[in-house]
């Protein structure tokens, strides 16, 4: 089944009793037995409930995986990977992950021994050079938020050593334009929040593995610790998903024009956009994603008053965190999404006061370009 059918049918089966074609918002907390240990698939809805399980089958089909597990925010989510690490385990990544990615890293697990060493790079083989004997995880983001710096996941797969987990945030790229299992990661993590949900109106993270023996953990933190959605929200998802393959066509096709637009204006000092043969892993990106996704940084020759200047004049882009819903957002990361992070370390990833990210939606291209432009001048 290809992706756009998968998004609408893969563990979406008409209702069995009512023929109903969507699934059933099953908001029971609790299930029938009908005998001591004779129950039905499902006893308590933090342990499992056929909402949920209806998406987490649907995500695990989209990535290409075959177990998937869906968690209350895309932290949560990240939460139960990390904690399949022990005490004493060392986790390699790059310095530019998502600010909360980091806080939880840095601020949370090392408390309980774990250590993340981030790397000023997206070469994969430093990443694989700076491994160390107890290096049980490489955590990386590709495209990494917010310098949409690529890097190679097959490389990584391919390179590191035996009882290492390979983890990507395919956040910014969606299922639709990567799946890092195909390229030999074994978990993927999702902030759901952003493109698979799509309209900004639900927050919730994901999970997903083909490998039987790391479900079997995830699920059992899951249910440990309890991070779960609700069965609402778990029905908002799934609903964003029936739509990914149209809203990452238009998420892309919008960014290319918006990119270029920039690349060619006199007040931006750079663009970062993946699929801009200028930049610097297009190559990598060629090779591994589908297509670009919608993201597009920038910077400002003007520094913080070019930046606040453009930002007044923007009505369509509307400032705000998050990103991947229809509607266009602009963010300033150095205070908002990456604000977390400490000074020093935001100035080595090179988010400076100049750095403006685009989350470009699904409106009208003109309209947006339009925009810019004016803003721009
Ligand atoms: N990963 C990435 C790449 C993100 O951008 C975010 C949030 O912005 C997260 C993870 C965390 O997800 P959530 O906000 O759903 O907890």
């Amino acid at each position: 089944m290809k992706f756009a059918t998968k998004a609408i049918h893969a563990g979406q089966e008409p209702d069995a009793r009512t023929g109903a074609v969507n699934v059933p918002v099953h908001l029971s907390t609790t299930f029938k037995q009908d005998a001591i240990g004779a129950d039905r698939g499902y006893e308590y809805a933090r342990t499992n409930n056929p909402s949920r399980e209806s998406l987490e089958q649907t995500l695990a089909a989209l990535e290409n995986g075959r177990f998937g597990a869906s968690f209350a925010s895309g932290l949560a989510a990240t939460a139960a990977v990390i904690h399949l690490l022990e005490p004493g385990d060392d986790v390699v990544s790059t310095i530019d992950v998502y600010g909360g990615t980091y806080r939880l890293f840095a601020r949370v697990f090392e408390r309980y021994g774990v250590r993340l060493r981030s790397f000023a790079t997206a070469d994969a083989g430093e990443l694989l050079r700076a491994c160390a004997p107890n290096t049980r995880m490489i955590w990386v983001e590709s495209p990494t938020n917010p310098m949409l710096n690529i890097i190679d996941i097959a490389r990584l797969a391919e390179g590191r050593a035996p009882g290492c987990l390979l983890v990507v945030d395919n956040t910014f790229a969606s299922p639709y334009f990567q799946t890092p299992l195909d390229l030999g990661a074994d978990l993927v993590v999702h902030s759901v929040t952003k493109y698979i949900g799509g309209h900004s109106d639900v927050v919730g993270g994901a999970v997903v593995t083909g490998d039987a023996a790391l479900a079997e953990k995830i699920r059992f933190h899951q249910n440990a610790a309890g991070g779960v959605p609700s069965p609402f929200d778990c029905y908002l998802v799934q609903r964003g998903i029936k739509t990914l393959a149209v809203r990452m066509e238009r998420h892309a096709a919008n960014a290319v024009r918006v990119a270029e637009l920039l690349a060619g204006h006199p007040k931006v000092e750079r663009v970062y956009f993946p699929w801009l043969p200028d930049h610097p892993n297009h190559e990598v990106a060629r090779r591994q994603m589908r297509g670009p996704s919608g993201m597009v940084s920038l910077r400002l020759r003007g520094g913080r008053p070019a930046v606040d200047a453009f930002l007044s004049k923007l009505h369509l882009f509307t400032l705000a965190e998050s990103l991947g819903g229809v509607e266009s957002l602009v963010c300033y990361p150095a205070t908002m999404t990456h604000g977390s992070i400490p000074e020093a370390e935001r100035e080595r990833i090179g988010i400076t006061a100049d750095l403006v990210r685009l989350s470009v939606g699904i409106e009208d291209a003109d309209d947006l370009c339009a925009e810019l432009a004016a803003a721009l001048g």
